[in-house]
């Protein structure tokens, strides 16, 4: 059995790999159009901040050593530039020019994604880049090693746009973010955006939100980078950043169905439309297990995991389902951790599923340990039957073991119900009795059972006091750092059974306090005491300071 692999990173070299393991004697031709193979691309961006020093750590493997540990035919520097689904065949396209065509019985594709790249006047300027394979990052760092980089501009604020700039800062520039969206990390909800954006201001970064790039000029050595809104901001590198797109021009001229969102179909064997064609990674598109609609991931885990599968399906004819990936991703903004898995309330909106969600703020572990940390987690969950859609959790430590969790009940159709019977390993220094994500889940389970009628930092902004009344249940001191309304009543929650006379029984009340636990109290001591409509406020004003701040770079000015 001969077996031809486009494209020799996560998805194909995977697949190479097993199919090896599987099949001593299968012949494998790995066709990579780039000088490396199987290598760290998730590492490019620290490798350009010098936090890793050695670019040869990033190899895991080099085409001549794969091919011996395999007995792989690795052709680097070889493009497929056509494949023919009838006569079985590749055209293969040479550094040199010349041209081969190979025969396949079965063909895989993984031939990833391509950086967006707008035709915007200027934008093939030198000192601008794209960051997808080594050779881009080999250029990005002669070009900080060879420039006077004091200034650095990325445009789009995404996972790998925010770990460049956090790269970039990392290298000694002054970075400026610009994104077309209100908000940094479009996979999150601006609510738990907001800690980055607040997180990045502290660390000196510039962010340019709802900003978008017009043209690009070079003039005295600089990079002037217009913006539609009039602003220049001149800098000494660019990084676009702005997304990527499947890589699907050979599947298209081969007549291999495309999907709905753009990417290559598959079916749950990850086989194209075209018998013994089968794709991978993120030029795909598969359905997501929770919305059952067709969805693009451009991550390195569903690469390998389908890598891994696929090499069993081609070889053994279709007998393992690919079950999906809900794309549960983690990114370090500076000193940040930054998760989600699943799908966030914005997604739910445009998919029109009912939902609700909550906000809460936990410490990363006991509080008298030395070192705690906060930590925030938003979940998102049916209403009626708690069934868990999603989760983000921003905080400083301990966020990557929580979304693996919730990652896994997601998949496993798990409900906020299910998060409370999570028996998690406990010492001070990990987490505390009642976990940060055990906390998450009794706070919806409260939500959904109706013990906790809960309302959301959005909806409290435009609330007239007039007709709701806004309760504030932190002690005085802390509302000298913020109030919600000006005038909302401030019974600290300690008084408010002496006090609850103070408070119209004829109207709702909206309660709020720190992070919405002393809330959840008061709203139990209204509710039981005769009022009507009471909701405690989710994430409390925490949530909604970090939520409702202003972004301005006006003070870099001053
Ligand atoms: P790739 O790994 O991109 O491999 C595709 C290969 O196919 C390329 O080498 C390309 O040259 C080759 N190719 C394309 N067309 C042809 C052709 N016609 N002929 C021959 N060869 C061809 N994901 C995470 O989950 N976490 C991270 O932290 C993370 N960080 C990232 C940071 C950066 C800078 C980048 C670029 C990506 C990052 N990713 C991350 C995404 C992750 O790397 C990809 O999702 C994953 O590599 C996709 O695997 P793939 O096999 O589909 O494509």
């Amino acid at each position: 059995m001969k077996y031809l692999i486009v494209g020799g990173v996560a998805g194909g070299a995977t697949a190479a790999a097993r199919i090896r393991r599987i099949d001593e004697f299968a012949e494998i031709v790995l066709l990579e159009k780039g000088k490396h193979i199987s290598y760290a691309n998730c590492g490019l961006p620290y490798y350009i901040g010098g936090v890793v020093k050695n670019r040869n750590m990033l190899f895991m493997q080099t085409p001549v050593s794969f091919g011996k540990r395999f007995n792989i035919d690795v052709r680097i520097e070889n493009t497929v530039i056509g494949i023919d689904p009838v006569s079985k065949t590749a055209t293969v396209s040479r550094s040199d020019g010349s041209e081969y065509i190979e025969t396949y019985d079965k063909l895989l594709l993984s031939p990833g994604a391509s950086p967006v790249k707008p035709p915007l006047k200027g934008i093939d300027s030198e000192g601008i880049f794209t960051l997808r394979d080594v050779s881009d990052t080999d250029r990005i760092k002669s070009w900080l090693q060879t420039h006077e980089v004091q200034n650095a501009v990325v445009v789009g604020g995404g996972f790998i746009g925010l770990e460049m700039a956090e790269n970039l800062h990392q290298a000694g520039a002054k970075v400026a973010i610009v994104e077309m969206a209100n908000q940094v990390m479009a996979p999150i909800d601006f609510s738990m955006a907001s800690h980055v954006h607040l997180h990045l201001l502290q660390k000196g970064v510039m962010l340019y939100l709802e900003q978008t790039v017009e043209r690009f000029e070079r003039s005295n050595g600089k990079i002037n980078v217009f913006l539609k809104s009039g602003t220049v901001i001149t800098t000494d590198i660019v990084i676009l950043s702005i997304g990527v797109r499947p890589e699907t021009s050979l599947a298209k001229a081969a007549g291999i169905k495309i999907g709905e969102t753009g990417g290559i179909w598959v079916n749950e064997y990850l086989e194209t439309s075209s018998k013994d064609v089968y794709a991978v990674g993120d030029a795909v598109e598969f359905s997501h297990p929770v919305t059952g609609k067709p969805y693009l991931n451009f991550l390195a885990n569903p690469a390998n995991r389908q890598g891994r599968l696929v090499a069993d399906n081609m070889f053994f004819g279709n007998t393992e389902k690919y079950e999906g990936a809900i794309g549960t991703a983690i990114a370090k903004v500076f000193d940040l951790t930054v998760a989600t898995t699943g799908l966030p309330a914005k997604r739910l909106k445009q998919f029109d599923i009912s939902y609700q969600s909550s906000h809460t703020h936990s410490a990363s572990h006991a509080g008298y340990y030395p070192g705690s940390m906060p930590l925030s987690v938003k979940l998102t969950f049916d209403p009626v039957t708690g069934k868990l859609y999603g989760a983000q959790i921003v905080g400083y430590d301990g966020v990557d073991k929580r979304i693996d969790q919730i990652s896994m009940l997601i998949k496993s159709g798990g409900s906020v119900f299910d998060l409370m019977k999570l028996e998690h390993a406990y010492a001070p220094p990990f987490s505390s009795a009642k976990d940060p994500i055990a906390i998450a889940g009794y706070v919806a389970g409260n939500i959904v059972t109706g013990r906790m009628p809960v309302v959301h930092w959005r909806d409290i902004q435009s609330v007239n006091s007039e007709e709701i009344t806004i309760l504030d249940v932190r002690t005085r001191q802390e509302t000298s750092g913020g109030q919600i309304i000006k005038n909302s009543i401030n019974v600290p929650i300690d008084e408010l059974r002496e006090r609850t006379g103070e408070i119209p029984k004829n109207k709702p009340v909206y309660v709020y306090c720190g992070v919405g636990l002393r809330g959840y109290l008061a709203s139990q001591i209204l509710i039981q005491r005769g009022f009507a409509q009471v909701k405690n406020l989710s994430g409390g004003y925490k949530t909604y300071a970090i939520a409702s701040m202003p972004i301005t770079t006006d003070f870099l000015n001053h």
